[in-house]
């Protein structure tokens, strides 16, 4: 059986207090009313990891980074790398995601490296596709995404792609309040693993988790989640409101 995620990425939001007033909630609610065997997963900024971490410690939630350098140290100014991340207790990485492709030119070359460095040092990557409105309309998403998928993960051998998470999230359903149908997520979703299992085995294909995001809200979660090929979601802007956010997990079945 593979995991169900319901994951939420926080962006640069929420100053230190803030994001351990917000934790504090989500723990609370997370304890009091979530009684399922998914996993939930917080991705606060760098800023306020060591914080997280201590306040989730003996709890079913996990703490993620948003973003990771490729190299262990080095002279890379203003860059966090995986290492760092291990010491403190982090055990997630969010790599790929859209707003790194677009707002700070990250190649598919550089979230492989990204990707292999989470994974050589025991953490599990949360590796972010999906293609732009554009793409979309001139139907080019199936290859976006193959070149996504396969550039990005495909250098990593068997034991290591047991370690990936896949998150599609169309860009044009990323913060905009588009979501796809769960009708064209499941579509993705099924090509994803079809291309996965085309790479590795189908038994592999079929142990990976592909989480869905963009714009995922309350009200339309069970009927994404519901999907056969779509194992929970990553979660943006209802993941800064606690009641929004577990409602959200709730629907992770
Ligand atoms: C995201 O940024 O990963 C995301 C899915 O955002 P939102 O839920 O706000 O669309």
């Amino acid at each position: 059986m593979r995991q169900k995620i319901v994951a939420g990425n926080w962006k640069m939001h929420k100053t230190l207090e803030e994001s351990q007033a917000l934790i504090t909630e989500i723990r609370g609610l997370v304890r009091d009313e979530y009684r399922g065997q998914g996993k939930v997963v917080i991705a606060p900024t760098f800023l306020s990891l060591p914080s997280a971490v201590r306040l989730v410690e003996g709890t079913e939630i996990s703490i993620s980074a948003q973003n990771a350098h490729y190299e262990d140290h080095g002279a890379f100014t203003g860059e966090i790398s995986v290492p760092m991340l291990k010491s403190i207790g982090v055990q997630y990485a969010i790599i790929g995601h859209s707003e790194r492709r677009q707002y700070f030119g990250e190649t598919n070359t550089v979230l492989a490296a990204k990707a292999k460095s989470v994974i050589r040092h025991g953490l599990t990557v949360m590796f972010c596709v999906g293609e732009t409105l554009e793409q979309r309309e001139s139907k080019q998403y199936f290859r976006v995404i193959e070149e996504q998928v396969s550039q990005g993960l495909f250098g990593l051998d068997r034991k290591e792609f047991s370690h990936v998470v896949i998150a599609y999230e169309p860009v044009w359903a990323i913060g905009t309040g588009l979501t796809a149908s769960p009708e064209q997520a499941q579509e993705i979703h099924a090509y994803i693993r079809k291309l996965v299992a085309a790479q590795y085995t189908a038994e592999i294909a079929d142990q990976t988790s592909i989480l869905y995001g963009g714009s995922v809200k309350p009200e339309n979660a069970t009927s994404i989640f519901m999907q056969p090929d779509i194992d929970g979601g990553l979660i943006g802007g209802a993941a800064l409101k606690a009641r929004d956010f577990i409602d959200i997990v709730k629907a992770m079945r």
